[in-house]
């Protein structure tokens, strides 16, 4: 495939996404630069997790047009003007990488792997180097020591942090978090809030983050969007939009969670 390093890594033009007689994104466009950190922000049921699960493939849309590195998420000649065959679908995920709210992990696996399992199986990679690589980034998020436990004897900050070793296993070119400390208790938010301010340093690295974490989104992001009803009501510097909003929406929004 050839690319074009300057076009947008990943870019809605026109998505239009329905859940029966409810349209969730109307006409959606929005686009991401390579290595750029975005954060959405936005009330409840605006449509966030909704823009992620599309991108990790877990949601069909249906009209207009998704491309991820230039890789549209259709096939043309799939049997319908927005159906994809799971094979090519599994080639776009394997681009991207997805934290949950809920860690997600597999409850009968050790944490080592966890983290093996995709690239062992989704990648073909030998055994042993997928286990070095899962060593390296269990080291990364600090947890080397558990590699042998199971989910359910870790806290849930250790759970979310193997999640993050999880998904970077794949080496993704994007990765999504879809609130990953609202399911935390407080005193274990700052440990898995710490691993992706790393990330978040990682130039190449391209990063779309759904937090109700203000400060945070803040001080890791290039770019903060304020998410409304399936829209982005409002979009700019974190600086900007945290200290300067333009909306009554977005300055309504913020009054309501700093
Ligand atoms: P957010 O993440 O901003 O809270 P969501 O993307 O989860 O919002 O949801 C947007 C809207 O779509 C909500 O009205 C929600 O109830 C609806 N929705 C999400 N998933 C489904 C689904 N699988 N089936 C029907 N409606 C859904
Ligand atoms: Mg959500």
């Amino acid at each position: 495939m050839t690319e074009n390093t300057h076009a947008p890594i990943i870019e809605f033009a026109g998505v239009t996404k329905r859940f029966g007689a409810l349209t969730v994104l109307d006409d959606f466009n929005f686009s991401v630069a390579r290595g750029e950190k975005v954060t959405l922000i936005g009330p409840s049921g605006s449509g966030k997790s909704t823009v992620l699960r599309i991108l990790m493939t877990l949601e069909p849309f249906q009209e207009g047009r998704l491309t991820l590195a230039g890789m549209p998420y259709h096939e043309p000649n799939a049997g319908g003007p927005f159906k994809a065959s799971d094979g090519h679908l599994r080639q776009i995920r394997s681009h991207v990488g997805m934290v949950f709210q809920s860690f997600n992990l597999f409850p009968h696996m050790t944490v080592l792997r966890n983290v093996v399992e995709a690239p062992l199986r989704v990648l073909g990679l030998p055994r042993g180097e997928a286990e070095c690589r899962a060593v390296d980034l269990l080291a990364m998020v600090g947890l080397a020591d558990k590699k042998d436990h199971y989910p359910a004897q870790l806290s849930g900050g250790q759970q979310q942090r193997v999640a993050i070793a999880r998904a970077l296993a794949m080496r993704p070119r994007v990765l999504l978090f879809d609130e990953p400390t609202s399911a935390l208790d407080p005193q274990l938010v700052g440990e898995v809030l710490s691993v992706i301010r790393g990330l978040a340093s990682e130039h190449d690295l391209t990063m779309l983050l759904v937090t109700h974490e203000m400060r945070f989104a803040r001080e890791v992001s290039d770019r903060v969007c304020f998410f409304d009803k399936g829209r982005i009501c409002e979009q700019g510097e974190p600086e900007r939009i945290f200290s300067a909003p333009e909306q009554p929406r977005t300055r309504e929004f913020l009054a309501s969670v700093l």
